[in-house]
């Protein structure tokens, strides 16, 4: 029946095909390698099985990308924009359509995948308006020189992101890098490929030339190694875990090809007494729950402060029973299952290891794996120490680890004893205490009395092992190009450089 379903939903796409296929200058193209599942994680039902794609797929996605980025940039910069500007306004189109694929194929709660399919639109709208505005700059240098600097497109790029967000991360990493002039080969992951795709075709639609975008829909292992290894590519931009970007940057490394690392976190939510409580309430809810805790910004340690740590603890238990969980399809459903066997028996099994370790169940009605075939985990609420296994690992899931703290500079000392630096909040009534806060967290992102909001014009990204390099706003931009510094000299008699003075006299 889901089957069915899906085929239905992708046939706009990609007509009356049965299965998965990478889709490379504009033609989809099958796998013949290891099989691989998607899977229905409401019920455990197979979804669609195809095969992983073929080594020869990177010459020709190399091929399409040279091609098509060269036509690209014979464009002017006006002429960009308005394509994509065309591809928001495709999403825009599709938005619903596009939202019930990421749903069924991605477990993703309709709700929220509506939301995230509207970002995407409004991502291909902000960069088609950068578009003609990544100009270079005047230096103003103490010699006789013209110094300017121009931004070059890197040529072409390779994007490997993650099951968690797929749509949103494909739309967060594509329309940067073809805004700065590049040619894209994305890997999403295998798991969740569909979105990817309709956003590659859409592409197409919108006027962008065949090849500028293509998706390769394989496992990591074996088509995102070759594509590292062997493809005609001019930076690595990774979104996942921690775990395999290192190794994707190690790898990058041999062949001097830089990358932007976007890894997980274990992010700090801070709630002092001082604050509005029934509000931050509701954001450590949202922080960690939205998504079942499956995303890299997740609050997933709350601290809070030890004069009411009891009561608000208690709290969050008793509104985290309270949840709609179940069929992301579902209108009702607030949160979904886990995406993947693989992460249902870790987030299962950070959750047993936590409760042997020492860390408390809060909540007289807890219970943090429900019966039944979906990979489904309740909201859990921990209570424990920050040295705790599960205070310092990413779960992942929603389960989040209350830790107590006496005053700001204890607060601040628990924050910052993290390998991870990707988000982080603070909720109090002191703009001062707030102000202070945010500048001492080690963390990419800063909430003050909020929590999760993120926008594409604004930079987002990690420090320490949550990665480097930074996605979205300028610095995307200034990410996918080459800047280069061209000097021009302007005097009548140049000074003689470095004292040569050679003539031809
Ligand atoms: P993952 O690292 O397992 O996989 C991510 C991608 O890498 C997939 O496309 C996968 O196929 C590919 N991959 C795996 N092994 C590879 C290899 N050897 N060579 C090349 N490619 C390979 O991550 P995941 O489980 O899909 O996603 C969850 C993780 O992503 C979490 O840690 C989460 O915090 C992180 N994440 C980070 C951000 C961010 O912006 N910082 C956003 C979303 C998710």
């Amino acid at each position: 029946m889901s089957t069915q379903t899906i085929l239905d939903l992708m046939s706009p796409y990609w007509g009356d095909r049965q299965t998965v296929a990478s889709y490379v200058g504009g033609e989809f193209i099958d796998g013949h390698g290891a099989p691989v599942q998607i899977r229905n994680a409401h019920d455990d039902s197979l979804l669609l099985s195809f095969a992983d794609a073929d080594e020869t797929l990177v010459e020709k996605a190399d091929a399409a990308a040279r091609s098509a980025r060269q036509q690209w940039w014979a464009l002017t910069a006006q002429a960009r924009g308005r394509a994509m500007y065309q591809v928001g306004a495709l999403i825009r189109e599709h938005a619903e359509n596009l939202a019930q694929i990421e749903a069924l194929s991605a477990n993703k709660p309709i709700r929220d995948a509506r939301v995230e399919v509207a970002k995407v639109a409004e991502m291909f709208e902000y960069y088609a308006g950068w578009a003609d505005k990544l100009h270079g700059e005047v230096i103003p240098v103490p010699t006789s020189h013209l110094n300017y600097v121009t931004y070059e497109p890197l040529g072409t790029v390779l994007q490997i992101t993650p099951w968690n967000a797929p749509i949103f991360t494909c739309g967060w990493q594509v329309a940067p890098a073809i805004a700065a002039g590049n040619a894209v080969i994305l890997k999403p992951s295998e798991l969740t490929p569909l979105s990817s795709l309709v956003v590659g075709v859409l592409v197409e639609r919108a006027g962008v030339p065949k090849g500028l975008v293509n998706v390769i829909a394989g496992f990591g292992h074996s088509i995102g190694q070759q594509l590292i290894a062997q493809a005609d590519i001019r930076k690595v931009v990774f979104v996942g875990s921690p775990a395999t970007g290192r190794h994707i940057a190690a790898a990058a490394a041999q062949r001097c090809i830089p990358t932007v690392l976007e890894l997980g976190g274990k992010s700090a939510n801070i709630v002092f007494a001082d604050a509005d409580l029934e509000v931050a309430l509701r954001g450590a809810q949202a922080a960690i729950f939205s998504g079942a805790g499956q995303s890299c910004v997740s609050g997933s340690r709350l601290l809070v402060q030890a004069s009411i740590f009891d009561k608000f603890t208690q709290a969050l238990a008793k509104a985290a029973v309270q949840f709609q969980v179940g069929d992301p399809a579902s209108e009702q459903t607030q949160i979904g299952p886990i995406n993947n066997p693989k992460q249902y028996a870790h987030v299962k099994a950070m959750i047993e290891r936590a409760l042997a370790d020492g860390a408390r169940l809060v909540g007289e009605d807890a219970e943090p794996v429900p019966a039944g075939p979906g990979y489904y985990i309740n909201p859990t609420v921990l209570a424990g120490d920050n040295r705790l296994h599960c205070a310092q690992e990413e779960i992942f899931g929603p389960v989040v680890v209350a830790i107590p703290f006496e005053d700001e500079a204890d607060a601040i000392r628990i924050a910052n004893d993290s390998r991870f630096g990707l988000a982080g909040a603070v909720w109090t009534r002191d703009v001062g205490r707030a102000h202070r806060v945010a500048r001492q967290v080690r963390a990419g992102t800063f909430w003050v009395n909020g929590y999760k909001t993120i926008h594409v014009s604004s930079p987002f990204g990690g420090y320490g092992k949550s990665g480097y390099g930074r996605s979205s706003g300028l610095d995307a931009l200034r990410e996918y190009s080459e800047v280069k510094s061209v000097w021009v000299e302007t005097a009548a008699v140049p000074a003689a450089s470095f004292g040569y003075g050679a003539s031809l006299e």
